[in-house]
């Protein structure tokens, strides 16, 4: 995992406040910036369930959520890509985690997929751990198009160095985060089976940044459809992340 503390040697000014109230000049270090991403958003809906719940709306409402819980427990700064119904292209909403250089980044998502149903974290790799994960993340990475712009034009060679790059610890940090997810999520919420699963959607693609992406569950269920609309539901949902996120924090470094 990444240890964020160590960077402060670092990091610019800007990233370091100064200890006033205390009278004292010595530099505080920031709290570490967990960078939340709610999927999709203005032109682009995502997943629509049959009663014509849109997953933008799903996921924005659970940030929100999710970050004020966070800024209450006062262990993290958190920074939304969206905070309203604007599209946001997929390689900006990595390029915002990476320029205000995130300790974390954790993408909400609740999409569509035949048979599926229940909360499931994703992490990033070149080969997709099943045929659904991959699925998930085609359909994914195509919402630039949805959008109306293409995908930055990288070829499979940048990306795979790209990947290559990604540093151990990185990895570790993510899965370290999808564990504690799938933990607390299933306290909470029905889970998928093999809930941690791995694909290789463009969100998670910051080299150095431990990256996750949560599917609240599915509008193409039913049932997730009808918990999914419902305030308490998604209440459980950014409560148990904001558990498994603060355990990350705990940990980190
Ligand atoms: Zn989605």
């Amino acid at each position: 995992m990444r240890a964020w503390p160590n960077r402060s040697a670092s990091q610019p000014a800007a990233r370091a406040g100064r200890d006033v109230a205390a009278g004292q000049l010595r530099p505080t270090r920031a709290l570490p910036l967990v960078v939340l991403d709610p999927g999709h958003g203005g032109r682009d809906p995502g997943a629509i369930g049959t009663e014509g719940t849109e997953e933008k709306r799903i996921v924005l409402s659970t940030a929100l959520d999710l970050k004020q819980r966070l800024e209450a427990a006062r262990t993290c700064r958190v920074l939304l890509t969206r905070t309203r119904d604007v599209f946001v292209p997929l390689a900006e909403r990595v390029e915002i985690a990476r320029r205000r250089e995130a300790d974390l980044f954790v993408s909400l998502h609740a999409d569509s997929a035949p048979g599926a149903r229940g909360a499931s974290v994703y992490t990033l790799s070149e080969t997709a751990s099943d045929a659904m994960s991959d699925a998930l993340a085609r359909r994914e990475n195509r919402a630039d198009l949805a959008g109306g712009l293409r995908l930055p034009s990288v070829s499979p060679e940048v990306q795979r160095i790209l990947i290559s790059l990604m540093r151990q610890e990185t990895r570790a940090g993510s899965a370290r985060l999808a564990r504690l997810a799938v933990r607390e999520l299933g306290e909470d919420v029905p889970l998928l089976p093999n809930t941690h699963r791995e694909a290789g959607f463009v969100v998670l693609k910051a080299p150095e940044i431990p990256s996750a992406l949560v599917e609240l569950g599915f509008l193409s269920d039913p049932r997730d459809e009808a918990a999914l609309r419902r305030p308490d539901h998604r209440a459980r949902l950014a409560g148990a992340l904001a558990r498994a996120i603060g355990g990350w924090l705990a940990t980190a470094g």
